[in-house]
């Protein structure tokens, strides 16, 4: 058998599992209503939880951009991609979450993957919840470092943990929201943990940037944290409705970053086009008060109307999961709610635990209440059958 044709009985595992992944395609948005695979949906399956993705000012922000930049960066940020259009997005980001400077990744799983190398390394120890996500993980392998993972959220476990380890450099990973919960990581806790036995503190705020805290400035604003050992990092193709992540800390330890994270040396700059577009969509994202209070009346409305409460997690985010537990069963509620015009992702393992299979809700100032309605009442009747 020829190397290539061992993917046929790769392929017949997946499938006869329920756990091949599929992509849809889609040809029309507006707004929240997409036409997916040539049907009418609304889209309960994007991060953009404030409804910014199609924002006019971010079309604006971003053609102008082009016009003044052009297209790509053109090389890596440190030979001749870097723009004072980066700039000024680190500046305006930095501000933002009350750091004292941000640097400018293309993708948040490019930050996640790069940072823990540049702050710890073999011998040293990574503590890392077990539900984070999985460029988290990957960034805590590359490392080198050990990696310990404690169950999810318990923070009594962290400390025996930390307490027992011996390693010179100490990191703490999390997540702010957890993508696939839509809970919040005990962040006080963890950085009483951090403070006590000298780690870093890294908190991925994906789900939380433009969210939580007061204007959406984020998790550590939400809790009013600061300190050289905490590193912040944003996503910004989800609540800010663009592209790319940052990292944003003490001044000192963003410098070190710049020198030592191989997934912002080397890959080529953002297009500058992006950095304007995320400009802008930080100052729709400080203005956007009555958009994170419609997403918390709609959080409020769903969690409300749907009658399985044993199949709902503690989730105040507007990541609402419902449990299914099975993977076929989840996939098949997911078809019929795509057959009424509504677009749910069924979450599977890996991405989640085996038989913890789920529909992921994500609610967005994009959605009217009818729609969340028509939600809520259509996975009622499917799963009363
Ligand atoms: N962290 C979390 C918690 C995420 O959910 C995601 C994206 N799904 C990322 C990081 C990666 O961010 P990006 O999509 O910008 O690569």
């Amino acid at each position: 058998m020829a190397i290539w044709e061992t993917l046929d009985a790769e392929f017949a595992a997946l499938d006869a599992a329920g756990l091949r992944r599929r992509r849809r395609t889609i040809s029309e948005r507006h707004g929240a209503e997409v036409v997916v695979d040539d049907r009418r949906a609304v889209n309960f399956c994007a991060n953009d939880y404030l409804g910014l993705a199609d924002h006019p000012a971010l079309v604006d922000a971003a053609i102008a951009g082009a016009q003044r930049w052009g297209m790509g960066a053109g090389a890596s940020h440190l030979v001749s991609g870097h723009f004072s259009a980066h700039d000024a997005a680190e500046r305006k980001l930095a501000n933002f979450v009350g750091c004292d400077a941000a640097l400018l990744f293309s993708t948040g799983y490019m930050v996640n993957s790069g940072i823990a190398a540049a702050l710890v390394g073999r011998g040293d120890a990574v503590f890392a919840d077990r539900l984070n996500h999985a460029s988290l993980v990957d960034g805590a392998l590359l490392s080198r470092a050990e990696l310990r993972r404690y169950p999810h959220g318990d923070v009594a476990a962290l400390e025996q943990m930390l307490a027992e380890s011996t390693a010179p450099r100490k990191l703490i990973l999390t997540d702010s929201v957890f993508s696939m919960d839509g809970d919040i990581a005990p962040l006080p806790a963890l950085f009483e943990l951090a403070e006590r036995f000298d780690a870093w503190l890294v908190v991925d705020d994906a789900h939380g940037f433009g969210v939580l805290g007061p204007q959406g400035r984020g998790a550590l604003q939400h809790y009013g944290i600061r300190s050289p050992r905490v590193l912040y990092i944003g996503t910004l193709g989800k609540a800010a409705g663009v592209y790319g992540a940052f990292v944003a800390g003490d001044t000192q330890v963003v410098a070190w970053l710049m020198q030592k994270a191989r997934t912002y040396i080397f890959t080529t700059g953002a297009p500058p086009l992006v950095a304007e577009t995320i400009c802008a969509a930080v100052d729709l994202i400080e203005a956007g008060d009555e958009r994170r209070a419609q997403v918390a009346q709609l959080i409020a409305r769903l969690s409300s109307q749907l009658r399985h409460p044993e199949r709902l997690m503690a989730s105040t985010t507007p990541i609402q999961p419902v449990l299914v537990g099975d993977n076929e069963a989840a996939l098949t509620l997911a078809a019929r709610l795509l057959e009424e015009g509504l677009w749910v992702p069924a979450i599977r393992p890996p991405t989640v635990p085996a038989g913890t299979a789920r529909l992921r809700i994500s609610l967005s100032a994009a959605h009217t209440t009818a729609q969340v309605d028509a939600l809520a009442a259509a996975i009622n009747r499917h799963l009363a059958v």
